[in-house]
């Protein structure tokens, strides 16, 4: 059966940065047996030779490195069919134009998912029809609902694929394998001996002429969220029965439902003008397309607990930010010092676990009996590092989305759940509860 894309949103960024790309590193890899047809739909007033233009140059900014028969065996199956995605007549005409069962992507703004999936709604889709979502999924709690009782109008549960690319990386998925296939950490992996966790991912880059999308969400609704709260859900889970999509899920469900949010220990800031290295920021006040009057964070933090036996009284804290100085993309996990201590130093710094993202790889910092004089210690750190991930994230996932297996996607009670989590935090900043703390870019964030 011949496969096929229809990609709501196909002349965006997404698209030409990160699917087409990824469609090509499939077929350079041999991972695919056939060819995927995939037809675009926008606003945009392209026939199919203008888009396959459009998508030559994307694919050669951003899939430099790969074969060009492979960037053209993408060129060669793309289409393009102008419309307003939340008019169920321009839905007809594109479905109308691909061949067998589509994978409908939703690469939009967020904003255009709901009008976008109530016109699909009206239109229907044929019995073993895929759904994709990105993420952020919705604005809130209510708009995560009802996105879900309309996709549950559209598709099965198990045809639903909402993203959140970071389950694809290596990192996060070495959790799985150091947590669940090795004998010595799942007994220390919790309340009695982890003082606490750290969730970060500090980025060094500004807005990058986002403002459309990011002005409107903000750090708490474009990373942590979604992003975060997934590392914490793979960080905290119980041990699964089997990696299967239904077990997968329900093990990350299962504990974000027990997450609860501390609105009073949430920090929210905004950069102001600075230097990162040798580049020169301006406040985010001052960037293209920022309404400064709407108080749009770039810097979120706060900390959870997790109520219940394993993580009880545990702090994890989750922090995010743009234009800080370090790009630092890690989760940390601090061992309680041991409880008695033979040797004659002061108490040594205790055990810290670090599974860093980007470069992917694992560092154990431990206290040993080290070269110097008997008994005196030393630190180390015992390191793994893991080589580049053979299929970047979004191939991995668009292979999945093809194959009709979502278990590297989420479930409708995970992205309700991220939503009732982080609902308490936007109620209190919109409250102005939490003020917003200026950082300048290039430092470590506010005070
Ligand atoms: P974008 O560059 O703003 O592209 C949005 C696309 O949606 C454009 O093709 C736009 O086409 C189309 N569109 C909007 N309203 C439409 C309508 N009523 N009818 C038809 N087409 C419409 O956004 P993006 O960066 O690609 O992001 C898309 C989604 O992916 C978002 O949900 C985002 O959060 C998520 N995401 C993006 C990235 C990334 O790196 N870009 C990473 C992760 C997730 P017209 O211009 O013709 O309207």
């Amino acid at each position: 059966m011949k496969r096929s894309f229809v990609v709501l949103g196909g002349s965006g960024d997404l698209t030409g940065r990160l699917l087409l790309p990824s469609l090509a590193e499939l077929y350079e890899r041999g991972v695919l047996d056939g060819d995927v047809e995939v037809l675009a739909v926008s606003q945009r007033d392209w026939d199919d030779d203008a888009y396959r233009d459009w998508a030559r140059q994307r694919l050669t900014a951003h899939a430099a490195d790969l074969a060009e028969d492979a960037r053209e065996r993408v060129v060669a199956q793309l289409g393009h069919q102008p419309g307003d995605v939340t008019e169920p007549a321009d839905l007809r005409t594109a479905l109308a134009r691909v061949d067998g069962v589509p994978v409908v992507y939703l690469a939009l703004p967020n904003t255009v998912f709901l009008p976008a999936l109530t016109a699909l709604r009206e239109v229907g889709l044929p019995a073993g029809a895929r759904v994709v979502v990105e993420k952020p999924f919705g604005t809130g709690i209510e708009d995560a609902r009802e996105l879900n009782e309309v996709l549950h109008d559209l598709v099965p549960e198990e045809g639903v694929f909402r993203i959140d690319h970071f389950l694809a990386k290596q990192t996060v998925l070495n959790v799985l394998g150091l947590r669940f296939a090795n004998r010595i950490f799942e007994p220390v992996w919790n309340a009695q001996h982890v003082d606490g966790v750290d969730i970060v991912f500090d980025e060094d880059l500004g807005l990058e002429g986002r403002a459309g999308y990011y002005d409107t969400a903000g750090a708490l609704r474009d990373m942590l969220q979604n992003h975060l709260l997934q590392l914490l859900a793979v960080v905290a889970m119980e041990p699964p029965q089997a990696l299967d999509a239904a077990t997968l899920q329900a093990r990350k469900a299962d504990v974000l439902r027990a997450v609860r949010s501390h609105p009073g220990r949430s920090v929210r800031g905004r950069y102001t003008a600075g230097r990162i290295g040798d580049r020169e920021l301006p406040a985010y006040a001052d960037e293209d397309g920022v309404d400064p009057s709407r108080g749009t964070e770039t810097y979120a933090e706060f900390t959870v607990t997790v109520e219940n036996w394993r993580w009880s009284g545990v702090p994890f804290r989750l922090r995010t930010g743009k234009a800080l100085g370090t790009r630092r993309k890690e989760i940390v996990v601090r061992f309680k010092p041991v409880p008695h201590l033979a040797f004659a130093d002061e108490q040594p710094e205790p055990d810290v676990l670090r599974l860093q993202l980007s470069p992917d790889g694992i560092a154990l910092g431990i206290n040993l009996n080290g070269a110097g004089e008997p008994f005196e210690l030393e630190r180390e750190v015992l390191r793994a590092t893991s080589p580049p991930q053979d299929l970047p994230a979004y191939g991995l996932l668009l292979r999945e989305m093809l194959a009709g297996d979502p278990t590297l996607s989420i479930s409708d009670v995970e992205a309700e759940e991220g939503w009732r989590i982080v609902q308490p935090v936007l109620d209190a900043w919109a409250a102005d509860e939490v003020p917003l703390a200026e950082y300048a870019a290039g430092s470590d964030g506010p005070a």
